[in-house]
């Protein structure tokens, strides 16, 4: 018996509906925002993550999922969808359009991380981007939407962190504070930390670590070492959403993983489901699209978990939709029944009825159980004795009321029975 990799997950039939209940959400906010879809390949040329996620982060450094193909190119699943939606704005000119360039997406992402609850190897995002907006305007438009999107599922409860890690100006004088504080607390720092330390000491703020987190916690403040520039786009961002009655609080711990944020970065996190509670994350990324070797054009957005997405509605028992299941099971009983079926089915179908019908060539009480557990809502029986009067009994399986109908006017009847 083959397993399944450890750190995925099937969608089984049963279950598949969430997804769709989800997507069709974004998908409808996205729309409503105007922001249309952009889909770029599963898998890109290992340099695009190294230069666009960065060599200090535990993505690149541990996480990706990388393999020679059979012509010898270093190939990279994924890791996250950011890096390649700027080489696709590169690649196909896009700047050179009206900006701004505003697009979603919804994809798998590969990351070799350890499995537990909230952390998989292949987890699913729905991310926006933004380019070619430098405004504070476009950091608000792209946390509304993320908002409106948990406002829409009934999410109201999640808690938006924000910060500003400035710009590259900005945090060089940060770092050199940081690392004043942090030089003299190394030895009780976990290891990594240690290593961030010289590579990327804003990161040290991000650990989960009890003992690192300790040791941050008097940390000073980024916000503290903005530029006059950075901090006027943090406050006309903080000024914007508080007019539009979002609540916040200004978290000077988010950093964000990635090496590619500017300015403004943000979560909306859960408290409901453990540990891993960020289910969206995001800010700005001005340096990104040079950095994959385009010109410079700033740019927003955001990740949002689709598996944490749902176990944030699973567990305040939300509502995530609901499976399909058939206005009408068609039972033939008869080898004549059978025969029509398929035909009959197929006019139920062409009128919008959702119809199942008898595929195993069962009797008719197993059929009737059958029925009854994919909860049909009409059951159409068909025997010698309907085919011989040219009428079908038409049993509603709720009220148990049966009626007798048309066999060549089911569509109609059916229909005039649901808009009762
Ligand atoms: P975390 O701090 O939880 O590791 P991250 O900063 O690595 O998150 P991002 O790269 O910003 O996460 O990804 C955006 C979103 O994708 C996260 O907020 C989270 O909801 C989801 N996500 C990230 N990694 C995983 C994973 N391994 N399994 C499931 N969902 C994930
Ligand atoms: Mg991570």
């Amino acid at each position: 018996m083959i397993n399944i990799p450890k750190g995925t997950k099937d969608v089984l039939p049963q279950e598949s509906y969430k997804w769709h209940y989800i997507e069709e959400t974004v998908r409808t906010v996205a729309k409503d925002f105007s922001v249309n879809e952009i889909r770029t390949p599963t898998f890109e040329h290992t340099e695009l993550f190294l230069r666009g996620v960065g060599d200090t982060t535990d993505i690149v450094n541990k996480e990706m999922y990388t393999f020679e193909d059979k012509g010898g190119r270093s190939i990279t699943l994924k890791p996250e969808g950011t890096a390649g939606v700027a080489r696709a704005f590169i690649e196909n000119s896009l700047y050179g359009a009206a900006q701004p360039t505003k697009m979603y997406y919804i994809t798998p992402v590969f990351r070799y991380e350890k499995p537990q609850a909230g952390r998989l190897r292949e987890h699913h995002q729905f991310g926006i981007e933004y380019y070619g907006a430098e405004s504070a305007s476009a950091d608000v438009e792209v946390i509304l939407l993320a908002k409106t999107i948990f406002d829409r599922l009934g999410v109201g409860k999640l808690k938006l962190n924000i910060n500003s890690i400035g710009c590259p100006e900005c945090r060089k004088k940060y770092n050199t504070a940081l690392r004043e504080y942090l030089g003299t607390k190394l030895d009780v720092m976990c290891e990594t930390c240690r290593e961030r330390f010289d590579k990327n000491p804003l990161r040290i703020l991000d650990c989960k670590e009890e003992k690192c987190k300790a040791v941050t916690d008097g940390a000073p403040s980024v916000i503290d070492y903005l530029c006059d520039d950075c901090s006027a786009h943090h406050e006309h961002v903080c000024a914007q959403l508080t007019a539009c009655g979002v609540d916040f609080v200004i978290n000077p711990r988010i950093v964000r993983g990635l090496d590619y944020y500017t300015r403004t970065v943000f979560e909306f996190v859960s408290e409901n489901i453990g540990a891993q509670g960020t289910v969206c994350g995001g800010g700005r990324y001005n340096g990104l699209v040079e950095q994959v070797g385009g010109k410079p054009c700033p740019a927003v957005g955001f990740g949002m978990g689709i598996e944490r997405l749902i176990m944030v509605l699973e567990s305040l028992e939300l509502n995530v939709g609901k499976p399909y299941t058939p206005d009408v099971y068609i039972a033939p009983l008869c080898d004549k029944a059978r025969e029509i079926t398929p035909s009959i089915a197929l006019k139920l179908r062409a009128a919008g009825i959702v119809t199942d019908y008898d595929i195993m060539d069962r009797g008719f009480k197993p059929q009737l159980k059958y029925a009854n557990k994919i909860n049909a809502k009409y059951l159409v029986i068909i025997g010698d004795d309907e085919i011989a009067c040219g009428k079908a009994t038409v049993k509603d399986m709720e009220s148990g009321q049966q009626r007798s109908a048309d066999i060549g006017a089911l569509a109609d009847h059916i229909q005039q029975l649901q808009s009762k």
